[in-house]
């Protein structure tokens, strides 16, 4: 129970003594630094910013905040556009510094620092010849991206980040680390692969490797005008497309004018690959084709030089079935008046191994063939801001039609209660009976929070 001791330079100086790591105050030279986050929106104030190096730091934090009633976020790799990673006036757990990586080829297992970001693991895999599912730019966190879910270029064959897990060590609200696999704490196990961080600090994941690489990758660029005919013969040959290749469709502008990709991975033989684009090269003399064999690390970070620290985010997303005519249409119809050209709209693919998991094995309910539709605005200038969210609301509320009443909880911003739901879908009621049961007076709250079950609202499973 929080005693709400005032939060004297003393009574932070008894933590800065336990801990192993650097208690980081304001006033500190590095206080800027280590408190901003990828989204520059985003300018947080904390009380003191704990860079933890171990489990055992990480458990004084969470017991320092619990006793002292202090605000208390957990950072990883700082990516998330939300920014619930850094908190006003609170305790912030700096996990970024914990970035051990052992690698065990023989077993294809890989114990996973949650500081690592997905370019450092993948670096550290690859040696091997292998590689676990994560997501496409290589500096963000494994951490907050396995805990939602974990979207990326091997879900075909291989399935979602969460899904990979095999075990994790977990340091939950009372301050215990504890190890949960199918076996012990399977139900906090179940909860972590898709839950988000509401359940307590996941301090290393062990995650189940493959064999990968070098793969068949890169993007068809297309004129915007002729997007009707290509993504109505992209989204057919995705319905059928065999689980080794991943796919992803953006629209954006190049020097004003606007622009169709299709981006492939794929991760099987390479002969298999080039017979099994051939349709999809056919579709169209295309503005350019950068298709070619490449390391698995060098398709991670593809993206990344658009995604460059200081800019400012503000995202929307949901999932659609199929690319539909009327979907289409709409984004057409909004991207000529799009206000930053560093901006786009993605739309990645979601099937095979990701879809074909029953919706209940995990806590990401979202198990289907789909698209994960997502509309990236950003911009440089904080005068920009007012036009860049409302022409991404307005384009969000004009495609909500044709979107499922569900999100992927990984692409949220600040959105509200409802919204949050549909991230959890069906898996809500078992999440909320959980969090009464690891987290009953949600410590864990600076997250897409999962409130804690009424004693008196069992959950039936
Ligand atoms: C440029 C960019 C590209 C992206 N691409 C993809 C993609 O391809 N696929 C995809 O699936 N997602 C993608 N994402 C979304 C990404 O998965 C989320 O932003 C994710 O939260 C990032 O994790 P992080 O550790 O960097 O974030 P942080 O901001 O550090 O953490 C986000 C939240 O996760 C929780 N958290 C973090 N670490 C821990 C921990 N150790 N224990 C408990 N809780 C923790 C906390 O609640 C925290 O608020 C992308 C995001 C960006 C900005």
């Amino acid at each position: 129970m929080a005693t709400h001791v005032a939060l004297t330079a003393g009574v932070l100086d008894g933590l800065a003594a336990r801990l192993r790591g650097r208690l980081v105050r304001p006033g500190d030279v590095d206080y800027d630094d280590v408190r901003a986050v990828f989204n520059a929106l985003i300018d947080r104030k904390p009380a003191a910013i704990a860079r933890c190096r171990d489990a055992s730091d990480v458990a004084h934090g969470i017991d320092f905040a619990r006793d002292h009633g202090l605000p208390l976020s957990v950072r990883g790799g700082g990516h998330s556009v939300a920014g619930n990673a850094v908190c006003d006036g609170g305790l912030v757990l700096d996990l970024s510094g914990m970035k051990t990586l052992h690698v065990d080829p023989g077993c294809r297992l890989a114990l996973a620092g949650s500081g690592l970001t997905l370019g450092e693991l993948d670096r550290g895999t690859q040696q091997h010849g292998l590689a676990t599912p994560s997501g496409a730019v290589s500096m963000t966190g494994i951490a907050g991206l396995t805990l939602g879910g974990g979207l990326g270029w091997l879900n075909g064959r291989y399935g979602l980040a969460c899904d990979n897990v095999v075990a994790a060590d977990v340091v939950t609200a009372d301050g215990a680390l504890v190890r949960v696999d199918a076996e012990e704490h399977p139900d906090l196990f179940w909860a972590i692969r898709g839950g988000g961080g509401n359940f307590g600090v996941v301090t290393r994941f062990t995650y189940r490797l493959h064999p990968v690489g070098p793969v068949l990758a890169g993007s068809l660029t297309f004129p915007a005008d002729t997007a009707g005919r290509v993504l109505r013969h992209f989204d057919e040959f995705m319905a059928a497309a065999p689980d080794e290749l991943s796919a992803a469709v953006s629209f954006g502008l190049d020097g004003g004018r606007p622009v169709l990709s299709v981006t492939v991975c794929w991760c099987g033989p390479v002969d298999d690959g080039e017979r099994t684009l051939r349709p999809l090269r056919a579709m169209g003399p295309p503005l350019a084709d950068s298709i070619g064999v490449m390391p698995y690390v060098d398709l991670q970070s593809a993206g990344d030089a658009g995604f460059p620290r200081g800019r400012r985010h503000y995202w929307k997303a949901g999932f659609l079935p199929r690319l539909t005519v009327g979907a289409v249409e709409v984004l057409l119809e909004h991207l000529p008046q799009m206000p930053s050209a560093l901006s786009g709209i993605g739309a990645q693919h979601m099937h095979g191994a990701a879809g074909r998991i029953p919706a209940t094995a995990t806590a990401f309910p979202h198990r289907a063939d789909q698209y994960d539709l997502q509309l990236l605005s950003q911009w440089a200038d904080p005068q920009d801001t007012e036009r860049n969210v409302a022409w991404t609301r307005d384009l969000f509320e004009s495609l909500r039609p044709h979107l499922q009443d569900a999100v992927y909880v990984n692409n949220l911003g600040s959105e509200g209660p409802d919204r949050v739901r549909a991230a959890y879908g069906a898996n809500l009621p078992r999440l909320a009976e959980l969090k009464r049961v690891y987290d009953p007076t949600n410590l864990f709250r600076l997250n897409h929070n999962i409130a804690p079950a009424r004693p008196d609202t069992a959950f039936v499973p």
